[in-house]
């Protein structure tokens, strides 16, 4: 693949697909380097510390963004997630091509900072049925889905600011639509 850009942005609701969507990228295209973000939430069941994320504590993610050594972070539901600076210089320097899969108040920090970056939002087919995939995945508490979905009608409502937007009705058509999005 040629002329991919550097850095791309997939946001979009909590409970969209971003994670599934990210999977089959990286499972296709092995130039695609997934950023591994830091968090203040607990691990889920499953979960691995350096795998899924960084879990970290408030203070050491207070430190690092006095230490300005987050690419960008943002505050979600009641935790920090940020994006560390370091690896993604390191892999960008290398050919990656990267990933970042976040929220949306982080993509805007990035699309300020990096213009040229690819922003991609994932909007759900409807709200019904991104609350049905949240429940559905079962991760989260009721008070936590709420929070969820209430922040949800603020994200989509974002969406006219990012690049591109593609709907997520099946893994398949959205996977294809990205690729097809980061070759033109
Ligand atoms: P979850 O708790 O479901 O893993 O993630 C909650 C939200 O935080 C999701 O929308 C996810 O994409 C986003 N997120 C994950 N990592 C980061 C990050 O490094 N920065 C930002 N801004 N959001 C992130």
């Amino acid at each position: 693949m040629k002329n991919l850009k550097r850095l791309i942005i997939i946001t979009g609701p909590s409970g969209v697909g971003k994670g599934t969507v990210v999977k089959e990228l990286l499972d296709r295209n092995k130039d695609i380097w997934l950023s591994i973000s830091a968090t203040t939430r607990n691990p889920r069941i499953g979960e691995k510390d350096g795998e899924n994320y960084y879990f970290i504590s408030d203070e050491r993610f207070k430190d690092m963004i006095v230490k300005k050594e987050f690419l960008e972070w943002a505050q979600f539901a009641g935790n920090y997630y940020g994006t560390p600076l370091s690896t993604v210089n390191e892999k960008i320097e290398k050919g990656f091509i990267v990933l970042l899969e976040i929220e949306v108040e982080g993509a805007k920090q990035i699309k300020e900072k990096f213009p040229k970056a690819l922003s991609i939002f994932l909007l759900p087919p409807s709200k019904s049925e991104l609350e049905k995939r949240i429940r559905n995945r079962g991760t989260e508490k009721e008070e936590a889905i709420d929070r969820r979905l209430r922040r949800a009608d603020y994200e989509i409502a974002s969406s006219d600011e990012f690049d591109f937007v593609l709907t997520n009705h099946d893994v398949d058509e959205t996977v294809k639509g990205v690729f097809k999005i980061i070759k033109s």
